[in-house]
């Protein structure tokens, strides 16, 4: 057994655990999955060059080692996609029979299923997330996405009884760095199961997965121009926003840019959907089965190491159960392995960027300022890439920045209440609404809860679930629109009777 021997200095506390056993390390060989070491655009099914001549690095955060570099697309590139989308649109897409563009969509799916290894790998070592969680979540839920609205493709009618659909054409989608692959899914699948045809701008710091993908949209034969994907820098997500033959915008990424795309929108006939930032609230009430519900809230917010846009990072404790559950939360904390994405054990990757490492030091300098106690795992760190310890903050006050802001890492805020008005206040005093965690025995209270709190997805007694057939979306400035299920349908689609 550990033996915790707790040093008290100033507000932080740092846990020393005595490990006397660790796994044996457990590599996922990366000898399984092929980089190029330059990779073009991919525009009307070939591989193209940018006509600036500009490529830049994409790295392994993990070590800092150079991946590959991709190709910067600008506006001329952007503008020569959307034409490419166009004309497949116009020429092949819109008029193929529906039951033969499901074709293709699944096929797509199937091809991924086939390269799964391979895609976990990259996704890995380009973002710095576990292997356990790109090949356990990110893969083959990014592949159920196309299984599944392959399956709606020729069944829209009865999605939209009595009602007749149409495409909107060319649809502009921009995605963020925290789960490359899925977004990309999240945002081609619907859009080709509705007739659309697509321009995708993958995030600059993990564009490798979306480019693979590519490749299997070329072996799948779908045909040309109607996927395009294009790598560069916020420059090019800004012109494929501005493009004026771009008929709807799809966007995951932060509640600032969001805001740029809605401005840049206004008065266009372009329809959007926004995928934002977010500050979730995950609840536990006395009568929660507590080990269960420490275990749910370790893998809300360390999970992906906090990256992700609903990660539980308020955690809101029962007052009669506080000192239990935060005893209970630093023991795992301890036990949390913290290393290597491509080890088959660990828990915590590294963090995707330097930018976003700063980013969470700030958070942490912030929250240690107003006056919040800090405990944080005694791990070693690797010398090289970047990475931070899990870490929790306990008396944390309901204004505190820690506690409304997103920090978009392994920082978890607790704080306490005795009532559930007393909760549900505090759980909606963001500016943000995107998902929510109720940990309790009752189901009248689950029902209560899910019914005042004004965020998009409410998880009892689970956390961080995720299934192609469910909408996912948010409420106040984590965006507006739904992706996902039968809801996901609607953002590529005009009902005109
Ligand atoms: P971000 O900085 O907003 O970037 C998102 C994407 O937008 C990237 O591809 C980025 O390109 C591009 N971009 C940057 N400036 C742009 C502009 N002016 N016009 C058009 N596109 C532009 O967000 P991020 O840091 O990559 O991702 C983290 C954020 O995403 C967090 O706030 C998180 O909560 C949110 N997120 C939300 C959801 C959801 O479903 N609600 C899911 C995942 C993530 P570059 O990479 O080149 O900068
Ligand atoms: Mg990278």
């Amino acid at each position: 057994m550990a033996k915790a021997v707790s040093t008290k200095k100033s507000n932080t506390i740092k846990l020393k655990f005595d490990t006397s056993w660790s796994y044996a390390p457990a590599p996922e060989s990366k000898s399984a999955a092929s980089i190029k070491p330059q990779y073009d655009l991919f525009i009307d099914g070939k591989w193209t060059k940018p006509q600036s001549g500009k490529y830049f690095s994409t790295i392994n955060p993990a070590n800092e080692e150079k991946l590959s570099e991709v190709a910067e697309a600008n506006a001329a590139d952007v503008d020569k996609a959307v034409k490419a989308a166009r004309n497949a649109y116009e020429k092949v897409w819109k008029k193929m029979p529906a039951k033969e563009r499901a074709k293709y969509i699944f096929r797509i799916s199937r091809m991924m299923q086939e390269k799964a290894r391979e895609l976990a790998i990259i996704e890995s070592l380009d973002g710095g997330k576990p292997i356990r969680e790109s090949r356990d979540f990110d893969v083959p839920t990014a592949a159920n996405h196309f299984f599944y609205y392959a399956g709606w493709a020729d069944k829209l009618e009865y999605a939209f009884p009595n009602r007749t659909t149409e495409p909107l054409g060319v649809a502009g989608q921009i995605t963020p760095w925290n789960f490359p692959l899925l977004m990309a899914a999240w945002k081609i699948a619907p859009a080709l199961a509705t007739g659309n045809t697509v321009v995708l701008k993958p995030a600059e710091t993990t564009p490798l997965t979306a480019l693979k993908l590519a490749e299997i949209i070329q072996e799948s034969g779908l045909p040309d121009g109607v996927v395009n994907i294009l790598t560069g820098a916020g420059a090019t997500g800004a012109a494929i926003v501005n493009h004026s033959d771009v008929n709807k915008i799809a966007f995951t990424g932060s509640t600032d840019v969001g805001k740029i795309i809605q401005r840049a929108i206004a008065g266009t006939n372009k329809k959007a959907t926004l995928e934002l930032g977010g500050k979730a609230a995950n609840i536990i009430f006395e009568d929660a089965p507590l080990d269960q519900a420490v275990e749910g809230v370790i893998n809300g917010i360390f999970f992906n190491q906090g990256h992700v846009c609903c990660a539980g990072s308020r955690l809101y404790v029962q007052e009669s159960v506080a000192k239990q559950v935060i005893r209970k939360l630093r023991d795992r904390l301890e036990s949390l392995i913290i290393g290597d994405p491509l080890d088959k054990n660990t828990d915590i990757g590294a963090i995707n960027s330097k930018q976003q490492l700063d980013n969470i030091h700030k958070y942490i300098k912030i929250g240690l300022k107003e006056g919040a106690e800090m405990y944080e795992s005694s791990c070693r760190l690797p010398s090289k890439g970047f990475w931070c310890k899990p870490t929790l903050f306990t008396n944390v006050a309901q204004s505190s920045r820690i506690a409304q802001e997103e920090i978009f890492g392994p920082v978890l805020s607790i704080l306490t209440f005795r009532t559930d008005d007393e909760v549900i206040e505090k759980a909606n005093n963001t500016p943000y609404g995107l998902s929510a965690g109720v940990w309790t025995d009752k189901g009248s209270k689950i029902f209560n809860m899910t019914k005042r709190m004004r965020a998009g997805v409410i998880w009892a007694n689970t956390f961080n679930k995720f299934d192609p057939t469910s909408p996912f979306g948010g409420y106040k400035e984590s965006g507006y629109g739904r992706e996902g299920g039968l809801h996901g349908l609607l953002p590529y689609l005009n009902l005109v009777s």
